[in-house]
């Protein structure tokens, strides 16, 4: 493969030639991709299985799936996307027809974590490329047989000097994020995040920063607690937790914390079976690393069910932690593995000081029937985005723009949010010649009580 630097010149040179300005040609593109992807659709599942035994079904439902819609809703309203957008115009410009021009911003890199490979990989990738941007794709070094097969799709579609996928782990991300970009899109920790974050500002480059955080789920004593069982085990332990909007933690009404410790339990059973390692179901901890740091989190804690480990195969089960201390470990940091804390509130306040001892999260979750304190807690709180009722399901209508907040992030993307991501939204005025009045004109003697009139009225 060229040198990092080579490639990008090329991919400059190719921009530069115009050639992705054209709607069709990009259309073309997102038709021979949406062709690979489905023609290696066994092939990606596959992939997921062998980097951290991902069941072929969630990786459908979260990944493989996904991706696919977001190609079809790209592809079915491209053309209607990149057009110029006729704007209303001012009176204190007239006469003038105002448009939005939309101009792709040039040579992207995204950077992608592990733990949606795929997805995480070709989402912005596919937003990109429709909105015109030529793009360097760094996949993640630890998911290495799906990262295999996205360099792979890349370039059996995509011509070098247009997009390519660049493996490798922080040497190679480095040395990407010491070039000139005109946009990254960054998804991992909160950590790195600052690194690409320092790195883009010493070219003024504008980021996208998808990153991660605690994300509490609220849960009052008005509710259906098994339907919550159900939904919490679900969005909790799909990836085997290793999800940037699982939730974090949980904070109960105190008094049926026992109940749905209890409902938890066996709904973990019912979906896991009685002993999860066997669940064909279940996934694995993506490597030693952080199958360590989980199991250090568990230390000192008070485990109300689960905490089975097997370091052989990087397993961790699903596991219940009774009221863990806000120092403590467990609470210390993103938990991101299937550990789930069970903290308790009595009043408002408590609820406040827990929230309030952790940056702006990524998601923010609550199961309530009561709608004033609904609207209390989703007015009161900073964070990315929320589900009332349930989980994750946030990042399946693509009509919501997804993203963080503060340290959680900044930007949003999905469908058309994405595509104005990647594109630098140009203003265009084209003025009239039939008609110019003299009032902006020096001498400006005895024309400002007309020009406060004008405001007054006008603007
Ligand atoms: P990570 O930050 O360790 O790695 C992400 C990417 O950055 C990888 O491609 C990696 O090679 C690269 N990288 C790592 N260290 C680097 C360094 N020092 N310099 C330059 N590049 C570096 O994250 P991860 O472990 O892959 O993913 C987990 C994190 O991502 C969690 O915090 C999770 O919440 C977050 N996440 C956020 C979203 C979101 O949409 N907001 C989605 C998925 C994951």
């Amino acid at each position: 493969m060229n040198s990092i630097t080579n490639i990008l010149a090329a991919q400059r040179a190719f921009y530069q030639s115009q050639k992705t300005k054209d709607v069709a040609f990009r259309l073309s593109l997102l038709k021979a991709l949406k062709k690979e992807i489905v023609s290696k659709e066994k092939v990606i599942l596959e992939a997921l299985y062998k980097d951290f035994r991902k069941s072929e079904f969630e990786g459908y439902i979260s990944e493989y799936g996904l991706v696919l819609s977001e190609l079809n809703l790209a592809i079915k309203n491209l053309k209607k996307w990149a057009k110029p957008k006729r704007i209303k115009p001012s009176i204190l410009t007239f006469p003038s027809t105002d448009y939005i021009y939309k101009e792709p911003y040039g040579s992207v890199l995204v950077i992608a974590p592990w733990n949606y490979p795929f997805l995480l990989a070709l989402d912005p990738l596919i937003m990109a490329i429709a909105a015109g941007n030529t793009v360097v794709l760094k996949p993640s070094e630890l998911t290495q047989h799906t990262s295999k097969v996205l360099t792979e799709i890349i370039k059996n579609v995509f011509p070098e000097n247009l997009a390519v996928s660049i493996e490798g782990g922080i040497p190679v991300s480095t040395m990407l994020l010491e070039q000139k970009w005109d946009y990254i899109f960054f998804t991992g920790s909160t950590r790195v995040g600052k690194i690409v974050a320092l790195a883009a500002a010493k070219h003024l480059t504008p980021v996208t920063l998808e990153l991660g955080g605690k994300s509490p789920c609220i849960i009052d004593d008005t509710v259906n607690l098994k339907l919550i069982a159900r939904r919490l085990v679900w969005g909790k332990l799909l990836n085997g937790g290793q999800t940037c909007i699982a939730p974090d933690y949980v904070i109960v009404k105190s008094d049926i914390k026992d109940e749905l410790i209890d409902v938890l339990k066996k709904e973990i059973i019912r979906r896991y079976g009685k002993n999860q390692s066997e669940s064909p179901d279940f996934p694995r901890i993506i490597n030693k690393k952080n199958f360590l740091r989980l199991k250090a989190l568990l230390e000192n804690t008070t485990i109300a069910f689960g905490g089975e480990i097997n370091e052989n195969e990087n397993y961790i089960s699903p596991t219940i932690i009774y009221e863990p201390s806000l120092e403590s470990n467990v609470m210390a940091e993103e938990i991101f593995g299937p550990i789930l804390p069970i903290l308790t509130y009595k009043t408002v306040e408590d609820i406040n000081t827990i929230i309030n001892s952790f940056d702006k999260p990524l998601s923010f979750y609550m199961f309530s029937e009561n709608k004033s304190f609904i609207n209390q807690i989703i007015n009161t709180y900073n964070f990315g985005g929320g589900v009332i009722n349930d989980l994750l399901i946030h990042f399946g209508n693509h009509r919501l723009p997804f993203g963080g907040v503060g340290a959680s992030g900044m930007g949003k993307y999905h469908g058309k949010h994405g595509f104005d991501t990647f594109t630098n939204e140009k203003p265009i005025m084209k003025r009239g010649n039939w008609f110019d009045p003299s009032l902006r004109y020096a001498p400006y003697k005895g024309k400002m009580s007309l020009l406060k009139k004008v405001f007054k009225y006008f603007a």
